[in-house]
Parts: structure tokens; sequence; C-alpha cells
């Protein structure tokens, strides 16, 4: 029996986290589920965005899963997703985009991954206004060295050990010439390491476009935390949406897994958002737990509903969309055949 602690999350969150909860353990997985509450809800029962009994649980189990969550925009609480990150040191951030049949996208045969430094530079929470006007704020990115070695080292170890053949560091070091310098010399030492796996940088600006123009040319892709944010963000719109674009959050002893997006307050309450990112963020999880053979077992049900395309929500652009339970259901009525 595993013990997971389970996070719903806002907006979107708590309906696709259970749709995902109710995939899981349709696929037999023997999992003790620990469900609290953080983000806006955790405030609105706690007056706290990110209680002590969340962190003494997850500190517990060293697993959760968890839905999207809130932050406000330009004032107000700190992101508690960035606090989880920083409280179990989860320094790599993997972001996988690949293509699935059945979903009319602009590129078919893409399989991304981002490994995003998740931990330091401009999410560290170095940032203040200068004066008690707010005639200018500024936010210190800081990029160490070690924490550069073990999210490059992660990167080129997981190519390595996943049969991928590519590692592209990304970064802004013509114009960072410290913290993007210091990324990039740490990348070029490192990849001399590695003969067996190819190695290539690009400066960011450029590597956007060339996503957007030839994808299929990239395969592991390791850069800093914003810029990982937003190539992330970016891949997903390649293969079809946000929708399908699952993430996790990986330390020394701890993990946390999650979808790319956010709790997409504009379709909250609608029954219609996707579920198909935090279910690939469960199968994640399941590989992360070994759980190999389920976590076969639910990505193939998973691409067998999109591909029939007769039971998938709105963004995946069917004749006629089905809502987030019933897709849910699509994938346990596949578990079950
Ligand atoms: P978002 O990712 O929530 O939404 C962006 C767009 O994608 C919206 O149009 C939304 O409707 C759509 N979308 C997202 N998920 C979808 C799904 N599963 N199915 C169908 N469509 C989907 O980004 P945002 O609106 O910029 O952010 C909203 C909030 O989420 C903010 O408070 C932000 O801080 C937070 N956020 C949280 C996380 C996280 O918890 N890890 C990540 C990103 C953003």
């Amino acid at each position: 029996m595993h013990r997971v602690v389970l996070i719903p999350g806002d907006g979107i969150g708590p309906s696709i986290s259970e749709v995902a909860v109710h995939v899981i353990d349709a696929a037999g997985v023997k999992i003790e589920w620990i469900p609290v509450e953080a983000g806006m809800a955790a405030i609105d029962k706690y007056k706290d965005p990110l209680p002590q009994h969340v962190i003494d649980e997850i500190s517990s189990t060293r697993l959760a899963l968890k839905g999207p969550l809130t932050t406000p925009v330009g004032s107000g609480f700190r992101s508690v997703n960035v606090a989880l990150r920083k409280e179990f040191d989860l320094y790599s951030n993997l972001r996988p985009a690949r293509s699935f049949e059945g979903v009319p996208s602009r590129y078919t045969n893409i399989d991304l991954l981002i490994v995003r430094e998740n931990t330091e530079e401009f999410y560290a929470g170095i940032e203040h206004y200068i004066d008690p006007q707010r005639s200018a704020a500024e936010t210190i990115g800081v990029v160490t060295r070690s924490g550069s070695d073990r999210i490059i080292r992660y990167a080129y170890e997981y190519a390595r050990s996943h049969g991928r053949k590519k590692v592209t560091t990304v970064h802004k070091a013509n114009i960072l010439k410290y913290t993007g310098g210091l990324f990039l010399e740490v990348a070029r030492t490192i990849a001399q390491e590695y003969p067996d796996i190819a190695s290539d940088d690009k400066i960011v600006d450029n590597m956007a476009m060339q996503m957007v123009v030839n994808p299929n040319q990239f395969d592991v892709i390791v850069t800093t935390n914003l810029f990982g944010d937003i190539l992330s963000d970016l891949a997903s719109g390649l293969v079809g949406g946000l929708g399908l674009a699952p993430g996790g959050n990986i330390g020394y002893d701890a993990a946390i897994f999650e979808a790319v997006h956010g709790s997409a307050p504009d379709i909250a309450g609608k029954n219609i958002a996707n579920p198909t990112a935090i279910i690939l963020a469960g199968v994640m999880m399941l590989r992360h737990l070994k759980e190999e053979d389920a976590a076969n077992r639910i990505e193939r049900a998973v691409e067998e509903v999109i591909k029939e395309g007769k039971a998938v929500t709105a963004d995946l652009k069917p004749a006629k969309p089905v809502g987030t339970k019933e897709m849910g259901e699509a994938i346990i009525d596949k578990l079950r055949v």
C-alpha cells in the first residue's frame, strides 16, 4: 500500500483530481490517499495557503499528487507551488510534451522533455519595491554552480537512462552574462562527460522560434526556472494544449506530481476541463513508484480514448465534446476491457 498526499487544488483542480484518483484506483494500484487543502481552499478554512499540517503530511509520505493552485497576480500571498518545491528541495521539474494520435495539432510525432531548474533564479522570491512610493522594483535571480550542476546532470542522466539522444541547454548568456553565463559554463563542462549524448545550446529567444518552426529537432531541453516555465507551456501548445501536459517535481527524497497548467478560473465549475494532464501526472507518479504495469495500462487507455475522439473534452475539438467526468469514465471503461 502506497501513501500519497492528495491536494485537490483550486479552480478546476478538485474536478480533475477526483477523476485522476478514480482512474488510478481503477487500475488496481493500492494507494492510501491523504487529502489535504492548500491554496485558496486553505485560506478559506485555515487563513493560511500552506498550513503546517500539509507540510507535515508530505514530510511523512514524501509523495503528493497536486491539483493546480491559484496564486494572486501582482500582489497577495506568494505561490504555494513554489513554496512546496523549495520546502522539499524538488529541484527538478520534468515536463514532457508528446503528440497524441487524434488530437488536431500543428505537428505529429513530437516527444520533448523539458527539464526545468525548479528552486533558483527569479522564483527564489528575492524581490521588493525600492521605496515606499513604489517608483521601482527589483527581483534578484540567483543561479548557483551547485544548483546548475545538479539539474544539468539530472537531464543528462535521464537522457542516458531513457534512451534519449540529445540534450539542449537553453539560456540567455549573451545578456545575463553572470547567471546565464554560469549555467551555460556548467552545461558545457558536463556535456563533455556524456559523449554518448549529443549536446547543443541555444539562446532562449532563438529557441522559442526554433520550437515553433521545427520542434522535432529537440529531445531533452534543460534550462533555468523562468525559461523552463515559459517553454513548457509553449511545448504543450505544440501538441494540442495545456490539457495534455503533465509534470513532476522531483527531489532527492520527495516528489510532487501535477499538471503543467494552472487552476483555469475561466472554465472552473463547468465540468469541461480536460483531466488528461493530471491523469498523466498520475502515470508519472506510478512510474516513480515502480508501478509500471498500471502506469502503462492507464497511458494506453488515455491514448485510446483520445484517438477515438468520441469521449473527449472540448479543448481537443471533437465533433461532440463530453465533460471532465465523462472523459474520466471513458478512460476507466478502457481499463476494464
Ligand atoms: P491556466 O493554465 O490556468 O490556464 C491557461 C488557459 O488554458 C486557460 O484558457 C484555461 O482555460 C486553459 N486550460 C488550462 N488547463 C486546462 C484543462 N485542463 N483543460 C482545458 N483547458 C485548460 O493559466 P492562468 O489562467 O494563467 O493561471 C490561472 C491560475 O493558475 C493563476 O493563479 C496561476 O498562478 C495558477 N497556476 C498554477 C499552477 C500550478 O498549480 N502548478 C501552474 C500555472 C498557473
